[in-house]
């Protein structure tokens, strides 16, 4: 039984996959279920959070202020995570009003969520510079950065592979958005660990930049890789193929997945195995970063889970 109200980390399990490919092929994968931890504030989302509003709190602020696009799970996430914390929360988001909106802006708002639509324009200007004087006309927030981005997002992001014993692995992989989590997983994997980070967005060229920013003074480091071969057509854009595949990864090993980040991950997984990317005898983790939720935006049928 789900308790809405509680953060479960200690509910996270790391999951076997075990097709015939992986099997003859001699190796392990194995998926890292942080979508277990709660079914909004679910996956990366919550670690990425958890430093901010701690350090809302202990600033003694009683609203936050956020930006995001009409699909963001770190909108729903932090409308959720906000209201849990008796703090109000403000969503800035990317583009015109929609006629209808995405059953992420409504949860958003059910949770009390105050949204405002701003200009593409506009928004890009204002969700990484926190342009305090355009953002005083929201009242005095704390504010967070679009998807987390920043340093206390890469700390709790961080704190992911202390949940479980994750030492043994020896390839570490995660969709990419904002770079944040991965960020984290960089800072916090040991010198064996190869890590892979699979964008989620189509020709992000900017992303190495982005992460490289959040490793301050770091660089990025031999053992990393991005991959932008598996973004389906774009960010959030799905094809039926896509879908099918999801429902198919469903049935072989009852682990539902994201259209927007973790199903990409794991179908560039799948095909990197498949194309021998890996050598024999390597155990691969794969994030569960979460992001259930987006899939109610499908149309009703297409997803059986
Ligand atoms: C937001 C999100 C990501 C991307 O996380 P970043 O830290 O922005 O790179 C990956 N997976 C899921 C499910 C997400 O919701």
């Amino acid at each position: 039984m789900i308790n809405h109200n509680a953060i479960q980390e200690d509910a996270v399990t790391i999951d076997p996959v075990l097709t015939d490919s992986i099997v003859s092929k001699k190796l392990q994968l194995s998926v890292l279920r942080l979508d277990k931890i709660h079914p909004v504030i679910s996956g990366n989302k919550w670690f990425k959070l958890k430093y901010y509003l701690q350090d809302a709190k202990s600033q003694g602020y009683n609203s936050m202020l956020t930006f995001g696009g009409a699909f963001s799970n770190h909108i729903a996430a932090t409308a959720l995570a906000a209201s849990l914390q008796k703090l109000q929360s403000i969503g800035i988001i990317r583009g015109e009003e929609p006629k209808l909106w995405s059953h992420t802006l409504q949860e958003a708002k059910a949770n009390g969520m105050e949204l405002h639509f701003v200009s593409r324009e506009e928004y890009d200007m204002l969700k990484r510079t926190g342009d305090n004087q355009l953002l005083k006309q929201f009242g005095n927030n704390y504010i967070i950065s679009e998807g987390g981005y920043g340093e206390l997002g890469v700390k709790g992001a961080s704190d992911i592979l202390t949940i479980l014993d994750t030492s043994s692995f020896t390839h570490i992989i995660c969709a990419v958005g904002t770079g944040t989590t991965v960020a984290g997983i960089i800072k916090a994997a040991l010198p064996h660990q190869h890590i892979i980070g699979i964008s989620a967005m189509k020709n992000n060229t900017g992303l190495s930049a982005e992460i490289i920013e959040l490793l301050q003074p770091g660089s990025l480091p031999a053992n990393f890789m991005l991959n932008h071969d598996y973004h389906f057509g774009g960010y959030a854009k799905h094809t039926p193929e896509l879908l099918c595949w999801m429902n198919d990864f469903f049935s072989a090993s009852h682990i539902p997945l994201d259209f927007v980040y973790t199903a990409k991950a794991m179908y560039g997984i799948m095909d990197m195995i498949a194309k021998d990317h890996f050598e024999p005898g390597a155990k691969i983790l794969m994030m569960h970063t979460g992001g259930l939720q987006g899939n109610l935006s499908t149309k009703p049928g297409l997803l059986k889970f």
